[in-house]
């Protein structure tokens, strides 16, 4: 099969012909029809990610068909069309077994440690297929765990319900994902924030009902007089404490702030202690999904 892999980090990676490879015992081999290219792969190459598994097939990102069944594998079948999530739990530690599996110590990620997607047959342990339904062409599929599901992990974690308030801050993939749910899944009121025109716009395009440029440097300002007192939920995918802190200032009384964007900064917000109680705000973070997060949900879906 044809295959994209990494053989030294910092260098290129190279296309190689290698064997196809045999599904063991509840795995499944999936005939990969779109991987993407994630950031991290870029990190991957240029070595801030570190890897210890050269040669290294790469990609995470996929979707295909299931080409053939492992032994003592249950409940798929060959020819079905899946997505894969690339992130491998142990299945047994506390958090595993109450479906925090993106606590779990012991994951490894497919295309990080052990081969991944981009070639033309990627192995998959059976519980980390999930069916694709067939108005979802393969390229969509392929993103929807690593760039979709996480955004969706913090909105359903967060509860958000149908006409609630949200400001989205920093709308890249991830936000413009969120920005997408909010709107399209939920039917929450969308406020976009930025400081790129082009990411302002591409977010109008995807459901924003309002954007606002955060260049002037304080955009709570201005999306606590329009909400008429702050947004029940704000969100944060850009990792830095600047743009915390207006999420933070953007609620209203009592409304949550989670923070998705990472960041090695130390917390450092410019506001009192007492401002936090009195207005009863809360803040939280959300790393990364579940399986359930990839589970076809009707409009409505129970929150965590
Ligand atoms: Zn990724
Ligand atoms: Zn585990």
């Amino acid at each position: 099969m044809r295959a994209i892999q990494l053989l030294e980090a910092g260098s290129d990676p190279e296309r190689v012909d290698l064997p196809v490879p045999e599904p063991g015992l509840d795995e499944v081999r999936v005939a990969v029809r779109a991987c993407g290219i994630c950031g991290s792969d870029l990190h991957i190459l240029d070595g801030q990610i570190s890897t210890q598994d050269l040669p290294l097939i790469l990609g995470h990102e996929a979707a295909g068909v299931v080409d053939k069944i492992g032994p003592g594998t249950s409940g798929i079948v060959a020819g079905e069309r899946v997505l894969v999530n690339p992130i491998v739990v142990c299945g047994v530690c506390s958090a595993c077994r109450v479906g925090r599996t993106n606590q779990c110590p012991n994951n490894t990620v497919l295309g990080v440690v052990g081969a991944g997607a981009a070639a033309d047959y990627v192995i998959v342990p059976a519980g980390n297929v999930h069916r694709v339904p067939q108005v979802i062409d393969f390229a969509t599929a392929a993103i929807m765990a690593d760039a979709v599901a996480g955004p969706f992990h913090a909105i359903r974690a967060a509860g958000v319900q149908q006409g609630d308030t949200v400001a989205v801050f920093g709308l890249g993939g991830l936000g413009l994902h969120a920005t997408m749910i909010l709107k399209q899944v939920i039917g929450a009121l969308v406020i976009g924030v930025d400081t790129y025109d082009a990411a302002l716009t591409r977010a109008t395009g995807f459901g924003a009902d309002v954007v606002v440029d955060a260049r002037d440097g304080a955009p709570s300002k201005r999306i606590v007089n329009e909400t008429d007192g702050g947004v029940d939920f704000s969100f944060e995918f850009v990792g830095s404490n600047n743009t915390v802190e207006q999420a933070i200032r953007s609620l209203r009384p009592g409304g949550l702030c989670t923070v998705v964007g990472v960041s090695s900064e130390k917390a450092n917000f410019n506001f009192a202690l007492g401002t936090l109680v009195a207005r009863e705000w809360s803040v939280r973070g959300s790393y990364s999904y579940v399986s359930q997060d990839l589970v076809p949900h009707p409009r409505t879906f129970a929150p965590l």
